[in-house]
C-alpha cells in the first residue's frame, strides 16, 4: 500500500492538519500512545483555552523572538479560522472577558473528538501505539511518487508526503517526550537547544513557603541579565510552596537561564517616592499596629492597575518578617529606613534565578526544529521535498492564554494545505 501521506503524532497540530486537508486523501496518523490527543486533553485544565480573541496582528508578540517569523503562518490560518472552524463543524465556542476562547461545554473531548472525525471524513486512518522509529528518504522517486519511508516497529509504511507533528518533550507522560528529535538530527536537520517554557521559576532564597495558594491579580515582573533588563511582564502571580507560578511568570520563563535576577512589583503603577510619602504621613499618627496600617493602606489605595483582589495580610506579615520589623509594633515607632525597605520589597521583590520547573511541569518546549529548516510559506522542509512540520516540534513557543493551540493549528492547517 502507497500513502499519500503519513502524519507522525495525533496532537492539535496533526490532528488540526489531517482535519483540514483540502480534499479526501489515503492517508495514515501514526500516534505513539495508545490514545490522540492526550496533551490536548490536558490544555486549560480539560476546558480547552483553544485561541485568543482580538485580531491575529496581536498574536505576533505573544510568541518571543520568534513571532515576526512565524505571522505568515498565523494569518494564512488565523485565529477567527479557527472559530470558523470549529463552528462550522457544530461546537460553540465563547470568549472569556480575559480574551480566552473556549468551547462552550468547557470539554477539551469535544475538540478532541471532533478533529479526529474529520480526519476519518478526509480518509485518514488513525493508528495509535505506533511510534514511529526511522525515517528514511527515497531521492529518487520512481514513478509510484513514493518518497519515504516510515518505520514503526515492524511496519515499513511508504507514502508520498510526511508531516511531522510529534511535539516537543513537555509532559512526557502525554507521549510528547522528544523521542524523534535525534531521528531528525540524524537526517542532517537543525535543532535549537530544547528548554521547559511556560514553567514556574524557582529563585535561591525563596521567602513564600507557607504562603503556597495567595496571588496577585497584577503583578509587573521584570527578568535582568548582567543588570541589563531583558524581558517584563505584567498579569497574575501565584505563590506555590517553592516557586513563582501564574501567567504573569510562565510567559517569562522561555527567556531564563539560571544566575538572571527576578525583579517583582505586588503592587504596579506606583513609584516608590509617592508610596513612601502617603504610608510615612499615614503612619505618623496612627495608634494602630504597623500590619494593621500597612494592610490598610495597600488595600485602600489601589491605582487602576489593582484590580479585584486584595493585598494579603499573610504576605505583608512575612515581608515585615524579611526586614525584621515586629508586625505588632506601633505604627508611628516604625522608621523611615524600614518603611523605605518594605516599600521596595513591594514594588521591587528581587531574587536570583536558580532554575525553572523541568519538562513534567512546563506546558511547552521552547527551542526545536529550527524555522530556517523549513519555508514558512508552506511548512515545507528546505532539504526534503514532501516533507512538512506542524506544531510544538518547530522552534516556537507561545505564551499562555491559547497561543500555543494556535500555532499548533494554524501550522497543522499550512501544512495540510501546502502539501496538497
Ligand atoms: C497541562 C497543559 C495545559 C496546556 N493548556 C493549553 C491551553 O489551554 N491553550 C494552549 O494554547 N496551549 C496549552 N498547552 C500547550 C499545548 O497543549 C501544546 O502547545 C500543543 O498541544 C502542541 O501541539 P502539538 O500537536 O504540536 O504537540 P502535542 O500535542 O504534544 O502532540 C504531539 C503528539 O506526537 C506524538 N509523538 C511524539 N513522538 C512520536 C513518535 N516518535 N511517533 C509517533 N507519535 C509521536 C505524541 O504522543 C503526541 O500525541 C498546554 C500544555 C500542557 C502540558
Amino acid at each position: 500500500m502507497i500513502y499519500d501521506l503519513i502524519i507522525i503524532g495525533a496532537g492539535a497540530a496533526g490532528l488540526y492538519a489531517g482535519a483540514s486537508l483540502p480534499c479526501k486523501k489515503n492517508g495514515l496518523i501514526l500516534e505513539k500512545s495508545a490514545s490522540p490527543g492526550k496533551k490536548l486533553l490536558l490544555s486549560g485544565a480539560g476546558q480547552c483555552n483553544l485561541t485568543h480573541g482580538g485580531s491575529i496582528k496581536d498574536f505576533i508578540s505573544h510568541y518571543g523572538l520568534n513571532g515576526n517569523r512565524v505571522r505568515t503562518i498565523l494569518y494564512r490560518c488565523s485565529n477567527q479560522s479557527v472559530i470558523d472552524f470549529f463552528t462550522e463543524c457544530g461546537i460553540s465556542l465563547f470568549e472569556r472577558e480575559d480574551g480566552k476562547i473556549f468551547p462552550k461545554s468547557l470539554r477539551a473531548t469535544d475538540i478532541l473528538d471532533c478533529l479526529t472525525e474529520q480526519c476519518r471524513k478526509n480518509g485518514l486512518e488513525l493508528r495509535c501505539s505506533s511510534a514511529v522509529n526511522r525515517i528514511i528518504y527515497h531521492p529518487e522517486s520512481d514513478d509510484t511518487g513514493v518518497l519515504y519511508t516510515i518505520v514503526s516497529g515492524t511496519s515499513h509504511l511508504q507514502t508520498k508526503k510526511i508531516i511531522i507533528a510529534t511535539g516537543g518533550c513537555s509532559y512526557p507522560i502525554t507521549g510528547s517526550d522528544g523521542s524523534l528529535f535525534p531521528m531528525l538530527q540524524a537526517l542532517g536537520l537543525s535543532l535549537n537547544p530544547l528548554k521547559p517554557a511556560l514553567a514556574p521559576l524557582f529563585v535561591e532564597e525563596y521567602p513564600y513557603n507557607d504562603l503556597s495558594g495567595i496571588s496577585f491579580q497584577n503583578a509587573a515582573v521584570s527578568l535582568f541579565a548582567a543588570g541589563k533588563q531583558i524581558a517584563e511582564n505584567c498579569g497574575p502571580l501565584l505563590f506555590t510552596h517553592n516557586s513563582f507560578s501564574g501567567p504573569g511568570i510562565l510567559n517569562l520563563s522561555r527567556y531564563v537561564t539560571s544566575g538572571m535576577q527576578l525583579s517583582v512589583c505586588y503592587y504596579p503603577g506606583r513609584s516608590e517616592d509617592v508610596v513612601l510619602k502617603e504610608l510615612s504621613s499615614a503612619l505618623s499618627s496612627s495608634s494602630k499596629q504597623f500590619l494593621t496600617e500597612i494592610y490598610e493602606y495597600f488595600n485602600r489605595n489601589r491605582s487602576k492597575e489593582q484590580t479585584d483582589l486584595e493585598m494579603p495580610k499573610r504576605f505583608l506579615e512575612v515581608l515585615c518578617k524579611r526586614i525584621g520589623i515586629d508586625p505588632a509594633a506601633k505604627a508611628a515607632a516604625i522608621g523611615k529606613n524600614q518603611l523605605r525597605s518594605i516599600v521596595k520589597l513591594i514594588l521591587q521583590d528581587k531574587f536570583v534565578l536558580s532554575k525553572t520547573g523541568d519538562f513534567n511541569t512546563a506546558m511547552v518546549t521552547a527551542g526545536g526544529i529550527l524555522l530556517d529548516e523549513i519555508n514558512t510559506k508552506t511548512m515545507e522542509s528546505k532539504r526534503y521535498p514532501g516533507m512538512y512540520f506542524a506544531g510544538e516540534v518547530l522552534d516556537i513557543d507561545g505564551d499562555t492564554g491559547g497561543y500555543n493551540l494556535q500555532f499548533a493549528f494554524s501550522s497543522g492547517w499550512l501544512a495540510a494545505n501546502s502539501a496538497f
